[in-house]
């Protein structure tokens, strides 16, 4: 079937997209989901499943000033820019070098923590709301390091997120063997979040989205969409495929490859692909909670039936392959922590939407307030989706006033 006329259309089905769909209906809309592919293929399927509600530290940091420009042009490095890129990456290392500055830290960490530090009661809600509780573990999160230097540094982000309302522990490495066992001898210390909860299968949470957008009374349209054009009264919206319909209102959710659709809006965000890359082995006792190691970029993650060992960030467009090297580096390093795992069986990489300065793009376009943004959520996408969709729909009910949302309006880059 074409697409249709119809009030409020969604363009991107990723976690962002479906929970937005999903509040939406709940608030009494009708809605059109718009994406060539079946829903959660994208980032949303195979990242690390970490609530993060201790995400209040942008990526961008004052040390990375220093450390970034080596570790960026190191192959296996877990933050490097993917060889082939070119000059598309320049607008966004600047602005990303910028919100380094240490007078940005204070403006930025204080934006993330008025929106993560409650993400796991929002995704309670949810979970109950989809029938999903299997797919929840609640027994915190490990940042392990292995040296001195990474301890004091460890001291101060414990710091920083306690200020914010983040609860943190250190612990010595006798206590982080007590937790994870299998990591015994391999680290000298980790911090904990108690908090921090986790989803055994991202990709099984999106699909229970799904199903329940379905019974909620959804309209899907498989469709890539080229072109959103805010008229007076209404949005018109083109497809590659050659549809085209008028909606009241259009939420632009298409993660990483939203770029273009943002500059047609006015909008010149650098958003870029920071891409990841996961494994996954049968086994199911590796670890009994996400643990992420800093200094190796990914974290493992217990999920159904298996363990996942996600992460790293390579700078790359979405179109370029990937980059097999990427795979091999993070399985030696797992062979070398777990010497028993069995060969991985499936590997994965995907784009994080990520701006410059780590906060997403939410709020209404410049050309128009009934088109509304919701990209860019970067490492705390899976994170951040419940309070995402909940911002879209108070904008799409016409509040518009909520201060809180300063701070990620999409129009900041051209400011
Ligand atoms: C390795 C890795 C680990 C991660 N770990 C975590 C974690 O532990 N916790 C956390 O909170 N976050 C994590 N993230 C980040 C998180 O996965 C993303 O921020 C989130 O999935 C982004 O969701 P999205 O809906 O914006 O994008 P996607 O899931 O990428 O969805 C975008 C959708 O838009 C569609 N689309 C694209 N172009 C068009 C178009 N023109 N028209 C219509 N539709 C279109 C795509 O087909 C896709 O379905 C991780 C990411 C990676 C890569």
């Amino acid at each position: 079937m074409g697409l249709e006329r119809g009030d409020i259309a969604v363009v991107g089905a990723g976690v962002i997209g479906l929970m937005t769909s999903l509040s939406l209906l709940d608030a009494g809309r009708s809605v059109t989901l718009i994406d060539p592919d079946p829903p959660g293929q994208g980032a949303s399927f195979g990242n690390a499943g970490v609530i993060a509600n201790y995400g209040v530290k942008p990526l961008a940091e004052p040390s990375l000033l220093l450390t970034g420009p080596g570790l960026l042009f190191k192959k296996d490095g877990p933050l490097a820019i993917q060889p082939g890129l070119g000059r598309a990456v320049i607008p966004w290392l600047t602005q990303f070098a910028r919100a380094c500055l240490p007078w940005h830290q204070e403006r930025l960490q204080k934006a993330l923590a008025s929106v993560i530090v409650d993400a796991d009661a929002r995704w309670q809600d949810v979970i109950h709301r989809v029938d999903a509780s299997d797919e929840w573990q609640r027994k915190g999160c490990l940042y392990v390091f292995a040296d001195a230097r990474s301890r004091r540094q460890a001291e101060r982000d414990a710091r920083v997120r306690k200020r914010w309302g983040v609860a943190c522990e250190l612990l010595s490495e006798a206590e982080l063997s007590q937790l994870e066992p299998s990591l015994s001898g391999r680290f000298t210390g980790a911090t904990f979040f108690p908090d921090a909860a986790a989803l055994s299968d991202p990709g099984a949470i999106t699909q229970a989205i799904a199903l329940e957008l379905l019974r909620s009374g959804i309209k899907s349209h498989p469709g890539k969409v080229t072109k959103i054009y805010p008229l007076d009264e209404s949005v018109e919206v083109r497809c590659a495929e050659g549809d085209c319909a008028r909606f009241e209102q259009v939420v632009l959710a298409a993660g990483a490859h939203s770029q273009g659709l943002l500059q047609s809006l006015g909008i010149s965000a650098p958003l870029i692909s920071e891409r990841g890359y996961h494994l996954e082995y049968e086994a199911t006792l590796a670890v009994n909670r996400p643990v992420c190691s800093i200094a190796h970029g990914f974290y493992v993650s217990p999920m159904t039936g298996r363990i996942r060992a996600a992460g790293t960030v390579e700078l790359g467009g979405v179109t370029l392959p990937p980059s097999n090297h990427r795979w091999e580096a993070i399985d030696r390093t797992m062979r070398a922590w777990f010497p028993e795992l069995p060969e991985a069986h499936s590997r994965w990489m995907g784009h994080r939407p990520s701006t410059p300065d780590s906060l997403p793009l939410v709020g209404s376009a410049p050309a128009s307030d009934r088109v509304l943004c919701a990209v860019g959520h970067g490492h705390v996408g899976m994170t951040l989706a419940p309070w995402t969709a909940d911002a879209i729909v108070g904008l799409a009910n016409g509040a518009s006033t909520d201060p809180v949302l300063h701070p990620f309006r999409p129009h900041r880059f051209n400011e």
